[in-house]
C-alpha cells in the first residue's frame, strides 16, 4: 500500500509537480512521504518525513528541491516498521559514485532470505524495509547501466514490486513479472514523462496517459523518448484485483477501464445476485459510495447519505491499534436519524475485513431508527491475507476466514448479508489478456508465499 511517482521534463519544476502527484496518491499511503530531485548540475536533494504530504512538505521545503527530474513516494508500511528510517525514496549509492534514488510499491516475499544472503556477504543493512534490499542488490549488480542491473536482479526478487528509479537524465519504471501492483506512464506536453502508480496522478501534471508499464517490463524515460525492455514474459498476468475494489482512486484508469465505472458495475451485479426490498441504499463513505450508486440504479431503491463522514479524521489515527479502531468509527461516521428513522435500509460497503467497523455501523443505524439493515458487500468474502503489499490482517483476524456468511450476518447484527461472488467479480473486470491476483479471496498466490506461511497463519505483511 504505497504510491510512487516520477517525473522527467524540461523546465518543469519537477519537485513541485511531484508534490502534487503525491497529493493525488495520498490514498495509497498516509504514514510517510518523500521527494528526491536531481538538478541540472546533477546534484541530488531529498526530503522525507512522517505524516501526510502537506504535513511533510512546506512551500519552503519544495522551493529547496529544484530540478527537472524527481521521484516521490507515499508509504503505508507493510514490510518494515512505521518509522522515518523506512520512509522512501531511498538513496542507492552506486559504485561509480553517481546518484540513484529508488521508490517501491509492493512487498517481497523473500525478504528474510535476501537479507540473510546480503548480511552473510558483509552488507550492513540500515532499515527493516525490503526496498533497501532491492537498492543493495541493484548497487552490487550495477556496471554502468541501471536497466541492465535491474534486469539482472529481477530473478532474485520474489513477490510484488513496482519500482521507480531515478538517475541523472533518466527515469526508470519497472513492474514485477506478474504485474501485481499497478504502474503507468504519461507524456508531458513540453517533452518528458511522468510515471505513477495511478493515472489520477498523471492528470494533475497535465501528462497524457501513454500506457501501463507491462508485467515483467522495464521502461526507461528521458526527455528525448522512451525505451522498453521486457525481462520476463513467462509469468501469467496477475494484477491485484483489490485495486479495483478498494484501493485505487475512482478517477483512475486501470487496464483502460475507469475504476468508478468498474465499482458501479459491481454494485449493479451485487443487486442482481442479492436482491432485496428496501427504502434506501446507504453507502459507507467513501469506500462504498460508487458501488452503492450502481446498486441503487439497478434496484430502483433511492441512494441516500445516511452516514456522514468527517473528512478531517485521517486513517493515520485510526489504523494502528484496536482501541483506536473502536473509537474511530464514531469519530469518523455519524448517522443521520432523519434519513434512517423507520426505514428498511441497504448498507453497502466494499469489503468486510475484521468485521469490527461493519458491526458498529449496523448498530449505529439501528440505534438511529433503521427498521431493517441489509448488508451488501461489493466484493467476495476476504478469506486470506495479502503478501503483496495490501495491509490485511492475519487469517485468524479475518472474519470470513473463520465464519460462514449466515454466522457473519448474525455477528454483524444485520437482517441479511450478501457478498458479490468471485465469479461475477471476475466477469465484471475480465479481459481475455488479463489475469488477476485474487489471493485475498481464494487463497491462491501467483508469486508464492513467504517460506513457512503456506497456511496464512503466521505472516503479517
Ligand atoms: P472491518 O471493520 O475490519 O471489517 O473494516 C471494514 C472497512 O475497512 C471497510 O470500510 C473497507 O473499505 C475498509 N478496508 C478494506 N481494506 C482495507 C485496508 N487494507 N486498509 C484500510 N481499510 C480497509
Amino acid at each position: 500500500m504505497c504510491g510512487i511517482f516520477g517525473i522527467i521534463g524540461k523546465d518543469c519544476e519537477a519537485g513541485k509537480l511531484a508534490y502534487f502527484g503525491l497529493y493525488a496518491l495520498q490514498h495509497r499511503g498516509q504514514e510517510s512521504a518523500g521527494i528526491a530531485v536531481i538538478d541540472e548540475q546533477g546534484a541530488l536533494r531529498y526530503h522525507k518525513g512522517m505524516g501526510l504530504v502537506p504535513q511533510v512538505f512546506t512551500e519552503n521545503i519544495i522551493q529547496g528541491l529544484p530540478g527537472n527530474q524527481a521521484i516521490g513516494h507515499v508509504r503505508y508500511s507493510t514490510t518494515g516498521a512505521s518509522q522515518i528510517q523506512n520512509a522512501q525514496p531511498i538513496l542507492v549509492p552506486l559504485p561509480d559514485h553517481s546518484a540513484a534514488v529508488l521508490a517501491h510499491n509492493g512487498n517481497l516475499i523473500n525478504t528474510a532470505e535476501l537479507r540473510t544472503e546480503l548480511e552473510a556477504d558483509g552488507v550492513v543493512l540500515q532499515t527493516t524495509s525490503d526496498t533497501e534490499i532491492i537498492g543493495c542488490l541493484l548497487a552490487r549488480h550495477y556496471a554502468g547501466d541501471p536497466v541492465a542491473a535491474l534486469a539482472a536482479i529481477a530473478p532474485k526478487l520474489k513477490g510484488a514490486f513496482s519500482l521507480v528509479l531515478m538517475c541523472r537524465d533518466k527515469l526508470i519504471g519497472m513492474r514485477d513479472p506478474y504485474g501485481i501492483r499497478p504502474l503507468c506512464f504519461g507524456q508531458l506536453v513540453n517533452g518528458g514523462y511522468v510515471l505513477a502508480s495511478e493515472s489520477c496522478a498523471l492528470d494533475i501534471t497535465g501528462a497524457a496517459l501513454v500506457r501501463e508499464v507491462q508485467k515483467g517490463e522495464i521502461v526507461a524515460l528521458t526527455v528525448e523518448g522512451a525505451s522498453s525492455l521486457v525481462y520476463d514474459k513467462t509469468r501469467p498476468a496477475a494484477l491485484c484485483i483489490f485495486e479495483y475494489i478498494y484501493f485505487a482512486r475512482p478517477d483512475s484508469y486501470i487496464q483502460g477501464r475507469n475504476v468508478y465505472k468498474a465499482r458501479e458495475k459491481f454494485g449493479e451485479l451485487l443487486f442482481q445476485e442479492h436482491p432485496v426490498e428496501a427504502d434506501a441504499v446507504i453507502p459507507v463513505p467513501d469506500s462504498g459510495i460508487t458501488a452503492a450508486v450502481g446498486f441503487a440504479k439497478a434496484s430502483g431503491i433511492p441512494y441516500e447519505a445516511g452516514l456522514i463522514k468527517n473528512r478531517y479524521v485521517g486513517r493515520t489515527f485510526i489504523n494502528p491499534s484496536q482501541i483506536m479502531r473502536e473509537i474511530g468509527v464514531r469519530l469518523k461516521l455519524n448517522p443521520l436519524p432523519e434519513v434512517l428513522q423507520g426505514r428498511r435500509v441497504v448498507l453497502l460497503d466494499d469489503s468486510i475485513v475484521r468485521g469490527t467497523t461493519s458491526a458498529k455501523l449496523v448498530k449505529l443505524l439501528r440505534d438511529s431508527g433503521a427498521r431493517e439493515v441489509h448488508f451488501r458487500v461489493s466484493a467476495p468474502p476476504s478469506v486470506s491475507p495479502c503478501y503483496y503489499g495490501i495491509d490485511t490482517p492475519l487469517k485468524s483476524e479475518l472474519i470470513a476466514a473463520n465464519y460462514s456468511v449466515p454466522e457473519i450476518c448474525r455477528k454483524l447484527g444485520a437482517d441479511t448479508l450478501g457478498y458479490l461472488s468471485l465469479k461475477t467479480l471476475r466477469t465484471a473486470v475480465g479481459q481475455e489478456d488479463c489475469g488477476f491476483c485474487q489471493g485475498c479471496f481464494d487463497g491462491l498466490y501467483p508469486a508464492g508465499v513467504p517460506q513457512g506461511d503456506e497456511l496464512g497463519l503466521v505472516y503479517k505483511a
